[in-house]
């Protein structure tokens, strides 16, 4: 069933690496398939067999080929630092090359204990698997730059956290697991050779126009600056998507930033409703470090933690090192109002660029904050609105007076990019989503599921996968929580 792996990350040196076999579970079961993905992954699904697949994805059998290891890496969390994280309960198969002729690495989420564990169990709770699932997957319909779910299975085991629950492993698929903290792991030890080795390694995967490019003949310094570049731009409209979306990933250690530019690790993460700039979820932030406002700045600090382990390939001369990575951190910003007033022109239906168009976005970002309008809707019923006041957008609004000033000036904006009103209102839903994976949603899917009904599941999975086309009979998935629905803390579950 599985595809030809590749091992370029099992054959990179032992230090980059635990070799770990997963531990078998007692009744693998499997919950979740993602037959698209699998055959974008060159997946042989003819004799797909449900009881055999759910002992691949349990890692009870390793598929012939791979060669299971935990990755090693460090990370700053919540702002500290620690030297040795690793992958406490995740394996890497290998990697296999997609019908696009890309790299991607097959991991194992759940798959018991590994050296780097640091006393944990290694396992996975059933919820944070289907959560991730289910958000991950959405991610990806919405456009994204994400990590993808392949499969999931129940375990047959109960994992113990507040209260037992069961357990579950999930299938991750991602361009590379390569993260700011592994990284952070060589530089730590003063490991020079391994970071040139991981930099390479990253380059050649994720960014090999470097070594075609003039690049190649000049200054080895150049190359690595250049990755440091090519690796904050990638961030800076991950961020923006971020924001148009009124996503809120919850943990933005430099562990759970990757170097491929994919959101990583899907914890604590929520989509907001009503808006508010400094909305945070998870209850592990207590000082508000990963607020929504707080994102692009975030991955600003993070590209930094990430230039300092660069620093010494960047240029022998070490004042010279940090200047020119200072450069490209603090260049970092104009990229991110870059990307980000590109995707919020998007929201709005303008193609054009004027001057005027930033405060445009303000202005209506400031009277949905004072409303504490829900996100998703105000931007989705824009669409409505384009020639004549549209009541669903009204709602949302309790005074009336702000929303309809801005109208009037959006409009008068709108006309000057020359087209039908017909086209713009197409631009508009082809802009912003219907259905997000909304928190109680999730998290409804997530408790039937633990009594064993996976139908309110699988109804959302289908409804995710296509959050910009209407679904009739599916209302209740475009409307927030219902203040007794409200999901006002998510938990990292691990
Ligand atoms: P995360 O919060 O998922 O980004 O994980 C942070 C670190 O904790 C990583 O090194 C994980 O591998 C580790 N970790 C999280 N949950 C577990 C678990 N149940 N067992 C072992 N290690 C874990
Ligand atoms: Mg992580």
């Amino acid at each position: 069933m599985f595809p030809e792996f590749t091992l370029r990350y099992a054959r990179l040196p032992e230090r980059f690496y635990a070799p770990f076999t997963p531990l078998p579970v007692p009744e693998p079961r499997l919950i979740a398939f993602n037959r698209p993905l699998a055959e974008e992954l060159g997946f042989d699904l003819a004799a797909f067999d449900a009881e055999e697949a759910a002992v691949w994805f349990a890692g009870n059998v390793v598929p012939r080929g791979a060669e299971p290891v935990a990755q090693a890496y460090a990370g700053h969390q919540f702002g500290n630092f620690v030297p040795r994280l690793g992958d406490g309960r995740a394996v890497l198969l290998g990697e296999v090359t997609d019908r696009h002729g890309r790299l991607r690495d097959i991991q194992l989420k759940g798959a018991g204990a590994t050296p780097f564990s640091r006393g944990a169990d290694g396992r996975a709770p059933l919820g944070p698997v289907l959560r991730e699932y289910l958000v991950s997957e959405g991610m990806h319909a919405l456009g994204v730059p994400t990590t993808r779910a392949l499969a999931a299975v129940t375990t047959g085991e109960r994992v113990f956290r507040t209260l037992p629950e069961p357990g579950a492993i999930l299938t991750r698929v991602a361009a590379s697991h390569l993260r700011v903290g592994t990284f952070q792991y060589f530089a730590a030890r003063g490991d020079e050779e391994a970071i040139r080795t991981l930099a390479d390694h990253a380059i050649e995967r994720h960014f090999p126009h470097l070594l075609e490019s003039e690049l190649a003949g000049r200054e080895e310094g150049e190359r690595y600056l250049a990755l440091l570049e090519a690796v904050a731009e990638r961030q800076a409209a991950l961020a923006a998507q971020w924001m148009g979306l009124g996503f809120i990933h919850g943990v933005m250690n430099t562990d759970n930033c990757s170097i491929a530019g994919e959101t990583l690790d899907y914890g604590p993460c929520a989509f907001m409703e009503g808006y508010d700039p400094q909305t945070v979820f998870s209850s592990i932030d207590e000082g508000g470090r990963y607020a929504y406002r707080n994102q692009p700045w975030i991955t600003q600090w993070n590209l930094a933690r990430f230039a300092e382990t660069l620093l010494p390939l960047i240029d022998r001369d070490q004042e010279r090192a940090i200047e020119r990575a200072t450069a490209v951190i603090k260049a970092y910003e104009g990229q991110y109002e870059a990307a980000w007033l590109a995707v919020m022109r998007r929201k709005l239906g303008l193609v054009r660029e004027e001057e005027g168009d930033r405060e445009l976005v303000e202005a209506l970002l400031e009277t949905m904050h004072t409303a504490r309008a829900d996100f998703t809707q105000s931007f989705r019923y824009l669409a409505q609105a384009v020639g004549e006041d549209a009541p669903a957008l009204l709602t949302l609004f309790p005074d009336e007076e702000g929303i309809r000033e801005w109208l009037v000036r959006w409009r008068r904006r709108l006309a000057s990019e020359d087209v039908a009103a017909s086209e713009i209102a197409a631009r508009l839903e082809a802009a912003n989503p219907l259905y997000i994976p909304r928190n109680h949603q999730v998290q409804a899917a997530i408790t039937a599921a633990e009594e064993d009904d996976f139908g309110p599941f699988e109804t959302l999975r289908e409804v995710l996968a296509a959050p910009f086309t209407e679904q009739p009979g599916r209302e209740a998935y475009t409307r927030p929580a219902a203040p007794k629905e409200r999901v006002l803390r998510t938990f990292c579950g691990t």
